[in-house]
């Protein structure tokens, strides 16, 4: 299995949920004014300066926050910190398609438990894995996991439960409390979506301290690189009003956009994200009809409970005007 990356081709891509407002101007000062002369030297192994700021940003202590080449590097770490060939991972169907993947790879089987479960919570403990997979605001759906339902999930679960958090900052609560109670527990975070820095390939997890010991034993030196240190240290200094402030309106165009498709006919789910599900009868033929009018979407073939569905990421109003033009002219 291999992930699909969106066709090139179009001049608006709403596929991937990163930041459409754009790189912090902070990081962009940054790398302009960085002496490069340096940089024929390897970084820290570990990133100690950014993850010093990023427990100061997640108000933990620096011993419990390992970074990583995006969170995807944590979150295929933490499987094969704490999973072998055999074991297996639990997780809620559908979500994050990488899980699977990562999860593969290792030989680690993949427990699928439908969203509908009247229990979750027994559906867990019962699964017996080495690993739970959380992941909210989820990904597809946008949807977000009750932090009672996360709690006891976490209580119940037989292993480690990762918590991935991508969308955090869209979000109305978040489970970074639970850190501090459960030694079993890592929250997982990113600086592709609110932080706009997509390309700089830096992600991070928040858990106990032997646990993060761990991904990071599995992780290994030099991941992040000097230049993504040092815009993302940038932004964590100097920029977060502009990461809230556009984090905000994200969450505005979201209630507006997903209002504006109900209004038409299309129940888009409730997200919580900085993008919103749209379920549809042919998801092929949405997103070829948005991509003749140049516009990228992210399509889904029956998923479960769901069928199929287009995913579109959110960002200023005008183009999400764009966008729901092109929708409704392709749905037609
Ligand atoms: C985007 C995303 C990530 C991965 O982000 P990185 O760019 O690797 O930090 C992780 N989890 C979810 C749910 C995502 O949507």
């Amino acid at each position: 299995m291999r992930y699909v990356e969106t066709a090139p081709g179009c001049d608006l891509d709403l596929s991937d949920n990163t930041n459409l407002w754009g790189v912090p101007p902070s990081a962009q000062r940054a790398l302009a004014n960085a002496d490069v002369s340096q940089w024929n030297r390897y970084p820290s192994a570990y990133s100690s300066e950014l993850k010093c700021a990023l427990s100061d940003y997640a108000g933990v202590d620096p011993s419990m926050v390992v970074v990583g080449c995006g969170s995807d590097d944590v979150l295929d770490s933490t499987i094969r910190a704490f999973a072998t060939a055999g074991d297996s991972l639990a997780l809620l169907d559908p979500t994050f398609s990488m899980i699977p993947v990562f999860a593969g790879v290792s030989g680690v089987s993949v427990i699928r438990i439908p969203p509908m479960t009247p229990n979750l919570t027994a559906a867990f403990a019962k699964a017996e894995t080495k690993l739970t997979y959380l992941c909210s605001p989820n990904n597809p759906t946008g949807e977000v996991l009750s932090s009672t339902d996360i709690e006891s999930i976490v209580t119940a679960a037989h292993g480690v439960v990762i918590i991935d958090e991508a969308y955090a900052e869209f979000a109305e609560s978040n489970s970074l409390a639970l850190v501090e109670r459960y030694d079993n527990v890592l929250v997982t975070r990113t600086m592709s979506k609110a932080f706009g820095l997509a390309g700089f390939r830096i992600g991070f997890g928040i858990g106990a301290t032997e646990i993060v010991e761990r991904v990071e034993s599995a992780r290994g030196p030099y991941k992040v690189t000097t230049p993504g240190e040092c815009a993302a240290l940038a932004v964590l200094r100097e920029d977060m009003d502009w990461v809230r402030t556009r984090a905000r309106e994200a969450v505005t165009n979201r209630q507006r956009f997903a209002a504006e498709l109900r209004a038409i006919g299309y129940p888009a789910l409730e997200s919580q994200a900085n993008f919103v599900l749209v379920p549809v009868k042919d998801s092929a033929a949405i997103e070829a009809g948005m991509r003749a009018r140049g516009i990228a979407v992210r399509r889904f073939d029956k998923l479960t409970s769901i069928g199929d569905a287009v995913r579109i990421c959110i960002g200023p109003w005008p183009l999400m005007e764009r966008c729901l033009d092109a929708f409704s002219e392709a749905a037609a």
